[in-house]
């Protein structure tokens, strides 16, 4: 019987504990606080700066909304950074990307304090997460991970240690963001880890591999680029892929809704309906690594509030 694997559920519990641990700073003075540094109005990131003001709220932490204008110049946006730096009240800055064009990247994020970088974009803690040492992994991929480690525990009542050692991990995609750390922090629990990508499926290979997976983390952002053929019987399958597609009817044409525009509808990478019974496990889209993604951004500040204040 495949197990549809609970995200939302996981979310909240992750949520519940990190509020636990809130209190407990808060009883000794300390508040753990995320700024966002937003330059520019990106839909996108509009939207997480949103989630991002919720969930603080939600865990009792501080919020610092640092939004500003399109033109604001490179110069000006790293003394907001270094000022966020020296703000007691943050513990952790999360930019978000895209920033217009006459902001370069990487710029800004050498100059976050590497202890207050809680998405892991500063080569040094990028560095850290290479050489499996402690540091802040980036959300996305945590999630997956600790997606995994709570189905092990809850599902298969296993230690996640056991869990992961040895096991036939494949990722799909390797972006700098997710494909690349989740395959880092997998094999730094010892899994056997192959890493494919757009290259993989261009020479006919990506299926090969995906076979030979107990687990698979699919995170290419193509909807279904996963289909039957591509996964072994009885392996578990994280879908990260966010996809907006067409709703079809059964003759393959477009539905329309009440203004006469396609409807549409959120989609993995992976084909679930068709994917799901020959798994053991498999994590669903929506409700799916995203409701643990940004969690997993609050546990990160939580302990990069409690290393600054000597805690950890
Ligand atoms: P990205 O930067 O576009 O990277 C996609 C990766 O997939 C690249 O490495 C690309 O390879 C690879 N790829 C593309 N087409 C492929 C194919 N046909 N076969 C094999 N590999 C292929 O995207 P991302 O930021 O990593 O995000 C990936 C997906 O996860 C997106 O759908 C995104 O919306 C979603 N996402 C979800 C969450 C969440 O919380 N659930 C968070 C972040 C992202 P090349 O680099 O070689 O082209």
């Amino acid at each position: 019987m495949t197990v549809i694997i609970d995200c939302v559920a996981i979310g909240e519990e992750i949520m519940e504990e990190i509020v636990k641990e809130t209190e407990e700073l808060k009883a000794k003075g300390i508040t753990p606080g995320i700024a966002t540094l937003l330059v520019g109005d990106d839909f996108g990131s509009k939207m997480y700066r949103g989630q991002v003001e919720k969930f603080c709220e939600e865990a009792g932490f501080n919020y610092i909304n640092e939004t500003h204008p399109a033109d604001t110049t490179e110069e000006e946006v790293i003394r907001i950074v270094q000022k966020l730096n020296d703000d007691p009240n943050v513990s952790g800055i999360l930019p978000l990307r895209p920033f217009p064009e006459q902001i370069s990247d990487s710029a800004v994020i050498n100059s976050i304090d590497v202890k207050k970088d809680i998405d892991c974009f500063h080569p040094f803690n990028m560095g850290k997460l290479a050489l499996g040492e402690e540091t802040f992994p980036p959300a996305t991929p945590a999630a997956c991970i600790e997606i995994l480690e709570r189905y092990a525990r809850n599902e298969e009542k296993m230690d996640p240690k056991d869990f992961f050692e040895g096991a036939e991990i494949v990722v799909v995609g390797h972006s700098n963001i997710v494909g690349k750390p989740c395959a880092y922090l997998s094999v730094n629990r010892n899994a056997t880890v192959t890493v494919t990508h757009v290259f993989t499926s261009m020479k006919g290979n990506l299926e090969q591999h995906t076979k030979g997976a107990d687990i698979l983390i699919v995170a290419a952002g193509r909807p279904d680029l996963i289909g039957p053929e591509q996964v072994k019987e009885g392996a578990i399958v994280i879908d990260v892929g966010i996809n907006r597609v067409k709703v079809l009817d059964e003759k393959g044409e477009p539905v329309l809704n009440e203004k006469g525009k396609p409807k549409t509808k959120t989609v993995g990478d992976v084909s679930f309906d068709a994917v799901k019974d020959m798994t053991k496990a498999i994590s669903p889209v929506p409700k799916g690594v995203g409701s643990v993604t940004n969690r997993m951004l609050m546990k990160n500040a939580l302990k990069a509030c409690k290393m600054i204040n000597g805690l950890l």
